[in-house]
């Protein structure tokens, strides 16, 4: 059977999406190849949140198609995910080496279309239509980490099973239009996967040694809000999510604290919250991305209720500046985000924040920029992923007046870094000598003599332990403090 080498692009939905195709193949007799230059077929899944990623895949594939292709005509090239959606046939046409396009809708089906183009049947594949219940077709997982990405893992799929961290998709496609993201276009409206479906692909992967689950989706917070898909029942027949949903609801809600306090109406996310949690076994449940406007009273109690819920929230701010929100079309004020803050540390102190933040909108001026300081100096950031606006096509920023310059956006985008760097440092600095619990997840990738894990704030600690360690929750002794990483010793060897 052929070898398949799959390079991902962006967030975190792709890499899940990524490792659902290669699983998928995997099933289907194909073995991981460990590199490029030795696979059968090459699959960029790519991304088009900003032009840069799509401009690193474009380039990618003209190399491939240079040096691959010239020594081997046979390999089978295809591009995946948002950036084949968003520009189908005009791949091919661009680059006609390129025998593969499939939309994000369509990842289940990448085995029979390479079935297709390996036995000769069809030449080239564009396949970016919608397709109703695809939401519910990323659920095969590759729990085995680095094994298969370093071809360890045969054509069979056996390998070491000792992936201790999970993403489960909830959902897919998003409702917002944010009016400088191309997502709604590209992964088209948000549909959303049922509870039992969900929960049963956790148990699957708790069953398998998965010890944490992070629920991902565009905007997890909106999970189910328009309605749910459906779930096979004994017998054939379906069950409409809407239904499943309100069964789940419960007329008393138990506070952290005892006693019974009045019914909170609880979200479908929560209510998934809920029945994640119920998994015997699973030990930590963390999310993204999630939307400010998504974090009412019901999710804030969930963090004071549910110990597995970790204590860390990503929640995407963007800026500072009430203006730039409104053009932004997010939804909230700073003055709402910095009370969701502020609700969450009390529900759970201690909680670690970080967030997304643009620079450089258009109509972003330098007073709009201060308050974008001023709002992380004054949230203390536990970490911030910046962007420097891109524009993209057929989005409404796009064609706002006042674009910023590129000179411009760089030098806010490193104001930006500075501070957040120095609040890091800080941060970090000040867990120098606690004692902390991690979950160990495997070796550190820049030095694999050492291993790492993650403490319940999504810090990375990087320790002398060994194998034995995987997948065990300990104490570490913080001894020092690293860029965005902490060093410590096992607490019973200190
Ligand atoms: N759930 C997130 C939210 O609340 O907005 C959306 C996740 S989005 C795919 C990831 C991040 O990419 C966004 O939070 C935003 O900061 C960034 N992003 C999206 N479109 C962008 C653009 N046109 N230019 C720069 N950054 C962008």
């Amino acid at each position: 059977m052929p070898s398949v080498y799959i390079k991902t692009y962006g967030c975190q939905m792709n890499e899940r999406d990524s490792e659902a195709v290669a699983a998928q193949l995997v099933a289907k007799g194909y073995t991981l190849a460990p590199s490029e230059t030795v696979a059968d077929v090459i699959l960029l899944n790519t991304c088009s949140v900003r032009d840069l990623a799509e401009q690193k895949a474009l380039r990618k594939m003209e190399n491939l198609a240079a040096e691959i292709r010239r020594d081997r005509p046979e390999v089978v090239l295809g591009f995946m995910g948002c950036m084949a959606q968003s520009r189908g046939q005009e791949l091919i046409d661009r680059l006609p080496d390129v025998d593969l396009v499939l939309g994000t809708q369509k990842f289940h089906r990448a085995a029979d279309c390479l079935d297709e183009i390996l036995a000769g049947r069809r030449d080239k594949i564009v396949d970016v239509a919608e397709e109703p219940g695809s939401e519910a077709t990323i659920r095969e997982h590759l729990l085995y980490g680095n094994a298969a990405k370093n071809g360890a893992v045969d054509g069979a799929g056996h390998g070491p099973p000792r992936q201790v961290s999970a993403y489960v998709s909830i959902m897919q496609g998003c409702n917002q239009y944010c009016t400088f993201c191309i997502v709604p276009y590209t992964r088209g409206a948000e549909r959303s996967r049922n509870i039992p479906d969900i929960v049963a692909e956790c148990r699957q992967l708790v069953a398998q040694s998965v010890k944490e689950i992070t629920l991902l989706g565009q905007i997890v917070t909106s999970y189910g809000k328009r309605g749910l898909g459906e779930t096979a029942v004994e017998g054939g027949a379906s069950v409409l999510a809407s239904r499943l949903v309100s069964s789940l609801a419960l007329p008393n809600d138990t506070g952290a604290h005892g006693g019974t306090r009045p019914a909170l109406q609880k979200s479908p996310f929560v209510q998934l919250l809920d029945a994640v949690h119920e998994i015997e076994g699973l030990e930590r449940i963390r999310f993204t991305s999630p939307h400010p406007k998504g974090y009412g009273d019901d999710l804030i109690a969930a963090y004071a209720r549910l110990p597995k819920l970790v204590e860390s929230a990503h929640l995407p701010v963007q800026s500072g500046s009430n203006r730039v929100l409104k053009l932004m079309h997010r939804g909230y004020t700073r003055e709402r985000y910095l009370g969701i803050v502020e609700k969450l540390r009390r529900a759970r102190p201690g909680i670690g924040i970080t967030t997304d933040i643009i620079v450089g909108f258009p109509g972003e001026t330098e007073d709009d920029f201060e308050q974008t300081l001023a709002l992380a100096r004054e949230v203390q950031f536990d970490n911030a992923y910046i962007f420097k606006y891109s524009p993209r096509r057929d989005t409404p920023a796009a064609d706002l007046p006042d674009q910023v310059p590129q000179k411009i956006r760089e030098e806010r985008n490193q104001r930006l870094l500075e501070v957040i760097n120095e609040i890091g440092k800080r941060k970090y600095s000040a867990l120098v000598g606690r004692r902390i619990e991690i979950l160990v997840e495997g070796p550190s990738k820049k030095n694999p003599a050492r291993m790492t894990g993650r403490t319940r704030c999504k810090k990375i600690v990087v320790f002398d332990g060994s194998e034995r360690h995987r997948g065990h929750s300990l104490d570490v002794k913080i001894t020092r403090a690293g860029s965005f990483t902490l060093y410590g010793d096992p607490v019973i060897l200190a």
